[in-house]
């Protein structure tokens, strides 16, 4: 299974792809994740990227291909692969057809989450992760089992991104729309496009997936 999991910043990418991981036992590509994790280790792509995001830009399309590309071709996605967060632009898209052909795989799948504005802010505001394993929690919302510990992995240590504050979040929301919403009528095209209630509650979103993954 090849997945791509689009949907603004908020709307559940990142939980639901979690959960098709463990039921499905492919990874999850999120270029998001790999940016964090570059400029946090500081390399040269996590330099340039650094001030793109905590403004709520997008980082170069050159960039996150680059780096797609590069992990699709890691052993661990040869029975399938989630990319949640990519593509986000046409030329993304683009390429990401490109990459596919190139390797004679094809797609299985793109599953859109529609969640109004309010709510994405709403999310947004709330949302933490567990600094070990990355488990995303919120904080009424998704609250873990016994408080102040992670449910995976029982870390007690969490974090907050840069960049989900209100004022970066009304940037990130209108790249979305100019730049990633044209995303929905190209899948639509090419007859891949399902779309989800995104607003609807995390286990019911996720039984919406699966019976879309049913009919693969
Ligand atoms: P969210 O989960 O809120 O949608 P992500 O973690 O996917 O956010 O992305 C965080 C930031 O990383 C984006 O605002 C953008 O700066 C950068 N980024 C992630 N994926 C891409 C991409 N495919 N193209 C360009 N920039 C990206
Ligand atoms: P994305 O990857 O699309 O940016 P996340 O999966 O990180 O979104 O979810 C954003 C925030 O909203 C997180 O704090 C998460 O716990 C919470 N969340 C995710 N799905 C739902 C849902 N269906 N209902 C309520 N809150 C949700
Ligand atoms: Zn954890």
């Amino acid at each position: 299974m090849r997945l791509i999991l689009l949907g603004p910043p908020g709307a559940g990418k990142g939980t639901q792809a979690q959960r098709i991981v463990e039921k499905h036992g492919i990874p999850q590509l999120s270029t998001g994740d790999m940016l964090r994790a570059a400029v946090n280790a500081g390399t040269d792509v996590g330099k340039r990227a650094k001030a793109v995001m905590d403004a709520g830009k997008l980082v170069s399309d050159e960039i996150v291909i680059a780096i797609v590309s590069e992990r699709i071709d890691q052993p661990d996605c040869a029975n399938g692969f989630i990319l949640d967060g990519f593509p986000r632009t046409l030329v993304q898209a683009d390429a990401t057809e490109a990459m596919l052909r190139a390797k004679g795989l094809g797609l299985s799948v793109v599953i859109e989450f529609r969640v109004d504005d309010d709510e994405l802010v709403r999310r947004v505001a709330g949302r933490y992760s567990c600094a070990q394993c990355g488990s995303v929690y919120h904080d009424t919302d998704k609250v873990p089992a016994a408080e102040g510990v992670c449910d995976k992995c029982g870390s007690t240590h969490f974090k907050r991104r840069p960049d989900d504050n209100p004022e970066t979040m009304t940037a990130r929301l209108q790249v979305y729309y100019k730049e990633t919403s044209p995303l929905i009528g190209y899948y639509h095209a090419k007859g891949k496009l399902r779309s989800v209630d995104g607003i609807a509650e995390i286990d019911q979103v996720t039984a919406e997936v699966e019976n879309i993954l049913s009919k693969l």
